[in-house]
């Protein structure tokens, strides 16, 4: 049969340059482990077996022709169904969008595309990306391939499980408050959410604009460097994609952390963070003082707000963009019972179908975080909530400001715990929110931050250390990543 199919996305696109590997090959077998798996751990929702396999023949062909191949050459990737994508079905795991098909790709997609990545189909998430479970799917949670009774973590939760369990070297997610990096963290893999802007939004569908950040999973550290060198770039289509250059990421990894300055925020080891993750996180920080760089702790102090500020903003931003989905321009319609609204009398019919549309196709955690959201920009409430947490959104911002100052980069713990059992935290909102408290703050901020692999816990659940970097320093963030990854492995 076919030569193995490397699990590192940069070794794997080596072979299909060289030609020792087709495109064709590639993409049969990820289609063989996909039905091998994907029953057990639910990953994709779609399987877009033809047009993969149309463009492993039209690769291999251009390979044939004699044309350099793309950076991303036969490197099968896996989308987040937040993700446009042209004539296949995007469906944000909400019933609302479970027949919408996109007339269009996100930016990101077609950069894939452009860099000859392959393109196998689109995974499971919670729904519009709300949740950190990804329970809040509406079909089925994902599940961790370390324990398929456990959480791989959310919102990316597909794409992170088709990563860690080999359907593919790497994947795309989307991270608003912790959802590349924590899933990264549950699963055992390399999550990365760049600085805010600086890949394009366009074609990912919204859920809070001004935190949403699309990043790659991957199995290592420069593949993840390289998928981000290919995403990265300003969009005349997303007017907050900034307009930088977009820096060497891959060159960053393979350097030594020798005289690195690195901040341990002490808030971010505090009363509810698991023993074994706190173990595995310390041992990572001690040996990275013995190859060189120079630990010291750093005040976060307006850490402890962050929950309670992004469940604000988040929602708020929400509220907003959810209103678009109305059983008029997109998805789902449902028509509803007017005489059961007959209050009103004009216009009874229409108001009865977006109430019964917007009842029917979103699930129970979106309509809360709809609700909360209206609150806390309604008029009597605005200055109060929303207004507020804006100010103490600047104060995160701030604190870490002032450690960057002394500290090239952070290190903590991206989850407080490992991957928790299916269900545990299903009836209780606030202790499934609290699992974002690692990840939220650098969210806030705007910051670069990313989860790579540490030692796991005992029982052998996967464990995630957070690196954190100042704006656009993503290079710096690759440098320490890539040095501990080496560490650990060596
Ligand atoms: N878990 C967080 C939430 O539920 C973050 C989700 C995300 O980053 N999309 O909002």
């Amino acid at each position: 049969m076919t030569a193995a199919i490397p699990s590192r996305a940069v070794d794997l696109a080596e072979k299909v340059r060289s030609g020792e590997l087709t495109a064709l090959a590639v993409a049969e077998a990820t289609l063989a482990r996909i039905d091998a798996d994907n029953e057990r751990l639910n990953a994709f929702l779609t399987v877009s077996r033809d047009e993969l396999l149309a463009q492993a023949r039209a690769l291999d062909a251009k390979r044939a022709r004699g044309e350099t191949l793309g950076p991303l050459a036969g490197v099968p990737i896996a989308l987040k169904d937040a993700l446009c994508t042209r004539g296949i079905r995007t469906t944000c795991a909400s019933k609302m969008l479970a027949s919408y098909v996109p007339p269009y790709d996100a930016t990101v997609v077609a950069k894939l595309k452009a860099a000859d990545a392959l393109l196998p189909g689109k995974t499971n998430m919670d729904e519009f990306a709300m949740g950190s479970s990804n329970e809040n799917s509406a079909f089925g949670p994902a599940r961790n391939p370390h324990d398929p009774e456990r959480t791989p973590g959310g919102s990316s939760g597909g794409s992170a499980v088709a990563v860690a369990s080999g359907m593919t070297p790497a994947a795309l997610g989307s991270d608003t408050g912790g959802s590349i990096r924590q899933p990264a963290a549950l699963t055992g893999i390399v999550g990365v959410k760049p600085t805010y802007g600086r890949v394009s939004r366009y074609g990912l569908v919204a859920f809070a604009s001004s935190l949403d950040q699309i990043g790659p999973f991957a199995t290592d550290v420069r593949s993840a460097a390289r998928v981000l060198s290919v995403i990265a770039g300003e969009d005349g289509r997303d007017m907050t994609s900034l307009r930088v250059p977009n820096d060497d990421y891959e060159a960053a990894c393979g350097q030594s952390v020798r005289g690195m300055r690195i901040g341990v925020p002490e808030e971010y080891f505090a009363q509810g963070l698991d023993p074994e993750v706190e173990a595995s996180v310390r041992a990572a920080i001690a040996r990275l003082e013995a190859d060189g760089a120079t630990i010291k702790k750093v005040h976060l102090a307006h850490t402890k707000h962050a929950v309670a500020t992004y469940y604000v903003v988040a929602t708020a931003e929400a509220s907003s963009n959810l209103a678009r989905f109305d059983g008029v321009r997109y998805g789902l319609r449902v028509s509803g019972n007017v005489a059961r609204d007959s209050k009103h009398a004009q216009g009874g019919a229409l108001r009865a179908m977006y109430g019964a549309t917007r009842d029917a196709g979103f699930g129970a955690e979106v309509k809360r975080r709809i609700l909360l959201g209206t609150f806390v920009l309604s008029a009597g409430y605005y200055d109060a909530y929303y207004l507020k947490a804006q100010k103490v959104r600047t104060l995160i911002r701030r604190d870490f400001e002032a450690a960057f100052a002394d500290v090239d980069a952070i290190v903590c713990p991206t989850s407080p715990t490992p991957a928790f059992r299916l269900g545990e935290k299903t009836s209780d909102p606030l202790s499934m929110y609290l699992s974002d408290v690692y990840t939220l703050p650098a969210s806030l901020a705007g910051l670069p931050a990313m989860s790579v692999p540490c030692a796991p816990t005992k029982a052998g659940l996967p464990v995630g250390l957070q690196i954190i970097a100042p704006a656009l320093k993503e290079t710096t963030m690759f440098r320490l990543a890539s040095a501990w990854e080496t560490a650990r492995q060596g």
